[in-house]
């Protein structure tokens, strides 16, 4: 049978299902799905992303050879249904094209509404209606959307607007008026008129009056938007692979600008900024679908409440709002119960928060879209703990449905309250998406980049945000807009990505050329300092005061229910008490890795630490030893007071000589008098240490084997910190690790000088303390005999950092002038730095963690790169049977989540 590459769906019927979103895209399947379940939509039909990739393979013009009967026939399904006929003058059908991924990809490619217009059919729909305004309305948005999207006329540069916008202006200003919907018939047709002009004189074209051309310039131009600049950077920021391609979607038009009994909206079954159980949303009365996202007009809420919270952030008065901007359950009171029953109807049959889009037309209500919401961290905990409560959902459902690296927003510092008070509020927007962020103010989202790449904390000001500025908000701490509510592009996308925003602050007068932004006579420049307070929606000027994150409520919740399901142990990477403490509170049962160099950079530390490695002997190197035994002593004593009752794993000394010793002039000096030695001989001795590839030189197990006295005075702080702990009554569990083995003996050489130093110690004090001695499995040849090494070590620990820079021989500190090359012509998937390459670095880790277990069925094993905290990543470390991942303190909660999802879904 030929391939099935079209979809009908209309009238209580489909051929599609929810579940066929990868081939009908999640807008194609969830209109089907929409029909099935009988929510009201427009008819329409699908053509599948498989064509979509036959589309790039064979080119335009085949492609419409193959498909032409298909979508003839398909139309002819929408024109029954909807008693009219495409390209008819008596009685047109309209059709939207919409363009619709696997992924939700908002705004990222383009949609064109009311084809089928030109200017005979115009007349008919006028006729046909008896509405001259909406038929012309209709009409200008059309050659509005198609100019744009089809024949290409676009704003040259980023401080130009919209050329067909520029026109409207221009109308409007000679006209004497300030809103679209004020303009009258005549200047709806002078629009058309110009419209067509301009496209004409700029890109050469004529605008098609056919059909069936407009409709295959727009089906088209669909397809190519999957692969315009903003579609192909919003898939590799959320890793979508091109193949999966985009549906396309023909609809029949239903009419939100028709009058006053006509409307257009977006709504939510939750809040996706908080996650309340709170039915909410925005629509406009008389418009069509992209006003209410394009900011062009400020939208009003859906319901009462959100109505009277909003008029309380915008400083509206009662009385006023009731009568200017009444909610849709006020003004439109039937169809809103009609909304509110079908939106309750579509969560409990897709069992998540919906976001969704619909048009009255005429007083009857049409959904046109419908999805699982994007939201916030915070927001997506929520609704999966109320899900959970509600018995939506079950326990493991609650887990897997929370995206473990959105958890890293809940964990951001917020406003302090005291510095709150004293903070001077500028203005005041919408709520768009929580948070708090400060940074210096940049108008542009190149700049955006630009400025964060140099490093500087940057607000995005913008008057209001299109697809183009997606990368910018991604670099920017916050966003501000002066346009745009709550379902604004500035609003979901801010939310999807986790970002604090700010939207609708109307009191801000923003100037593109001069990078200004004035707001009530203050005026601010690029660079100026100002603070977001997403969850207020205050604008601060200046830079506010944040401290650390309350974590209580359900986020403790679902952490506590991550710890039910998993096997995995959570442990932190942390060199500091307060890291120590910090991951603690993240839950953290443990120390993975201690890293103790920083400890000897510290302030008077790295004195004693050179002094110890400019040494002209032995003698003198312990001399320095031992002034640098009570720091390391007293640092051991703070981490584990954090840890009180856990195992803390403690690296010893692994860095090359060479970070350690000044390489100034003025350092040398100093350290010669300290010691008092030459300069000369300083100089040497600095020389010396030089090493043509420090990675690979005098480093790690090397610098133990080399210079014994380190190993014997570092395992003397780790167990002596211990012992005197242990005389207040605080236990810990203490690790050595020795770091950068390669060779069995390298390791066992390491233990001999520590369990005669600790049996020293032991003698001395008349006291004792378990303690394990292991090592790092970082090179590669450690990993082959790890059945070896097991032998004599008690524990492992995958240095996933070293290993992967040894296993594929890419220097860390390099990779950057080949990878994002690499990435683009996909030699590489992903930066194996960040994503644990499971094929080669992971067969190691099987590979030794099988090694050590076969001689030593006990050995304890665990991860501490930077994998330990990237969910996929500790995914694998569950499914290698690790007994530990260790990350960072921010990345805890994170890991514990995805060690939970990964036992979850091992089943
Ligand atoms: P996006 O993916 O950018 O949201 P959509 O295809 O959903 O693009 O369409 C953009 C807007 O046009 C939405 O508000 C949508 O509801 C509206 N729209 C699309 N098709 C129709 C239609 N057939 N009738 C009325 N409105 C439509
Ligand atoms: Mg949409
Ligand atoms: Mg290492």
């Amino acid at each position: 049978m030929e391939k099935k590459r079209v979809y009908t769906f209309g009238n209580g019927q489909a051929e599609g299902r929810a579940d066929m979103r990868d081939l009908l895209g999640g807008k194609g399947a969830n209109l089907a799905e929409m029909n099935l379940i009988g929510v009201p939509v427009p008819p329409g039909f699908t053509i599948t992303t498989e064509v979509c990739n036959e589309y790039y393979e064979i080119g335009q013009e085949r492609f419409v050879a193959i498909l032409k009967e298909d979508v003839e026939k398909a139309i002819k399904h929408v024109e029954t249904l909807m008693n009219s006929k495409f390209g008819d003058v008596a009685n047109p059908l309209l059709v939207s094209v919409r363009s619709g991924a696997r992924a939700s990809m908002p705004g990222m490619m383009d949609t064109i509404l009311n084809l089928g217009l030109n200017d005979e059919v115009v007349e008919g729909l006028t006729r046909k209606t008896g509405n001259a305004r909406f038929a012309w309305d209709s009409y200008r948005r059309f050659v509005q959307m198609y100019g744009d999207v089809v024949l290409g006329l676009k704003p040259t540069s980023k401080e130009d607007i919209d050329p067909f916008e520029a026109i409207i202006e221009e109308v409007k200003h000679v006209k004497g008026v300030k809103l679209d919907n004020e303009l009258e018939v005549a200047d709806l047709k002078e629009l058309v008129v110009k419209f067509k002009d301009a496209i004409k004189k700029q890109t050469g074209k004529d605008f098609p009056t056919n059909a069936y051309e407009q409709l295959w310039g727009a089906i088209c131009a669909v397809f190519n938007s999957w692969m315009n600049e903003r579609a192909i950077l919003y898939r590799k920021i959320e890793g979508i692979p091109t193949e999966w391609g985009t549906a396309v979607t023909v609809q029949a038009m239903v009419f939100g600008n028709m009058g006053e009994t006509s409307a257009t909206g977006v709504c939510f079954s939750r809040d996706a900024a908080t996650g309340e159980d709170l039915f909410n949303g925005e629509y406009l009365i008389n418009a069509q679908g992209e006003d209410v996202v394009a900011g062009i007009r400020t939208p009003q809420q859906i319901t009462k409440t959100g109505s009277q919270r909003w008029a309380a952030l915008a400083g509206v008065s009662e009385a006023n709002r009731a009568s200017k901007y009444p909610s849709m359950e006020e003004a439109l009171p039937e169809i809103y119960k009609e909304l509110d029953t079908l939106q309750t109807k579509l969560e409990n049959h897709y069992k998540d928060m919906q976001d969704m889009e619909f048009t009255v037309q005429e007083g009857k209500l049409w959904f046109l879209q419908t999805r699982n919401g994007k939201r916030t961290g915070a927001a997506m905990v929520k609704i999966a703990m109320d899900m959970l409560r509600q018995g939506v959902i079950n326990e493991k459902g609650a887990l897997l449905r929370v995206e473990p690296g959105k958890l890293e927003e809940l964990l951001h510092p917020v406003f302090d309250k005291d510095a709150l008070k004293k903070s001077k509020v500028l203005t005041r927007g919408l709520p768009a998406s929580p948070g708090a962020a400060c940074g210096q103010i940049v108008f542009f989202a190149d700049d955006a980049a630009k400025w964060h790449d140099d490093k500087k904390k940057v607000i995005m000001v913008r008057i209001e945000t299109s697809p183009e500025d997606l990368a910018g908000m991604h670099a920017a701490e916050g966003i501000l807009t002066a346009r745009g509510g709550m379902t604004s592009h500035a609003a979901v996308v801010a939310r999807g990505i986790g970002k604090c925003c700010v939207s609708g602050a109307g009191a801000l007068n923003i100037d593109y050329k001069n990078k200004t932004v004035e707001i009530d006579g203050i005026v601010l420049k690029e660079g100026d300092y100002i603070s977001l307070n997403g969850t207020t929606g205050e604008v601060y000027a200046g830079k506010v005061e944040t401290k650390a994150a309350e974590l209580s409520g359900d986020f403790a919740e679902l952490m506590a229910l991550a710890d039910k399901y998993t096997r995995l142990e959570v442990r932190t990477n942390a060199d500091t008490p307060h890291d120590a403490e910090v991951a603690r509170r993240f839950g953290a049962v443990g120390i993975g890795l201690c890293r103790t160099e920083h400890m000897f950079f510290d302030g008077e530390k790295i004195k004693a630490m050179r002094e110890m490695i400019l040494a002209q002997d032995v003698e003198g190197r312990r001399k320095a030893l031992a002034k640098i035994l009570p720091y390391q002593k007293a640092d051991f004593k703070g981490i584990y007071r954090a840890m009180e009752g856990c195992p803390v794993t403690v690296r010893l000394l692994d860095p090359p000589l060479h970070e350690f010793v000044p390489h100034d002039e003025k350092g040398q000096r100093e350290m010669a008098e300290a010691m008092g030695v030459s300069l000369q001989y300083i100089k040497k001795r600095v020389n010396a240490l030089r090493e043509q590839n420090p990675m690979l030189g005098h480093r790690g197990s090397r610098l133990g084997n080399t210079y014994p006295e380190i190993t014997a005075m570092q395992t003397r702080a780790i167990l002596e910190a211990a012992l005197e702990l242990k005389k207040e009554g605080v236990t810990v569990y203490p690790e050595i690790m020795v770091p950068l083995t390669g060779i069995l003996y390298e390791f066992t050489e390491q233990e001999k000088i520590i369990r005669r130093e600790a049996a020293k110690l032991f003698t001395e004090t008349g006291d004792s303390i378990d303690f394990k001695v292991g090592t790092m499995i970082e090179i590669p040849r450690a990993a082959l005999t790890a059945d070896r090494i097991a032998t004599s070590a008690e524990f492992f620990s995958f240095g996933t950092n070293d290993l992967t820079q040894m296993t594929f021989g890419y220097s860390r500190d390099d990779i950057a002038s080949f990878l994002p090359i690499y990435l683009e012509k996909k030699i590489l998937k992903v930066d194996p730095f960040q994503i644990l390459d499971q094929k080669g670095v992971g067969k190691l880790i099987r590979m030794a963690t099988e090694g050590g277990r076969s001689v030593r069925p006990d050995l304890k094993c665990g991860i501490c790169g930077e994998h330990g905290g990237e969910p996929s990543s500790v995914k694998f470390c569950h499914q290698v049977g690790l007994n530990y991942v260790s990350c960072s303190p921010f990345r805890v909660p994170i890991a514990r989540l995805a060690a939970a999802q990964a036992a979850i879904e091992e089943g």
